[in-house]
């Protein structure tokens, strides 16, 4: 499943979704964006897909329908 088959799903998805936020790569981070600390605090369980099972499956997408955001990390970090 390709990254435009995801988010259109989930844009589709019953609890109407907002996504908007595309926060980049959690690598890059010196700490959590304001969102996807106010997600953990809200107890939320973002949904992670693995993009691409080809590459080894180190190219992972977190998205929370809720919040409304997405992010990208590598797993080989
Ligand atoms: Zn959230």
């Amino acid at each position: 499943m390709n990254k435009e088959r995801i988010i259109e799903q989930i844009k589709n998805a019953p609890e109407g979704m907002n996504l908007c936020l595309d926060l980049g790569w959690a690598n890059g981070w010196a700490e959590d964006p304001q969102i996807v600390k106010q997600c953990k605090e809200l107890g939320h369980t973002p949904r992670t897909y693995n993009l691409d099972p080809t590459m080894h499956g180190l190219d992972h997408e977190v998205i929370c329908a809720k919040c409304g955001y997405m992010y990208h990390y590598d797993s080989s970090d």
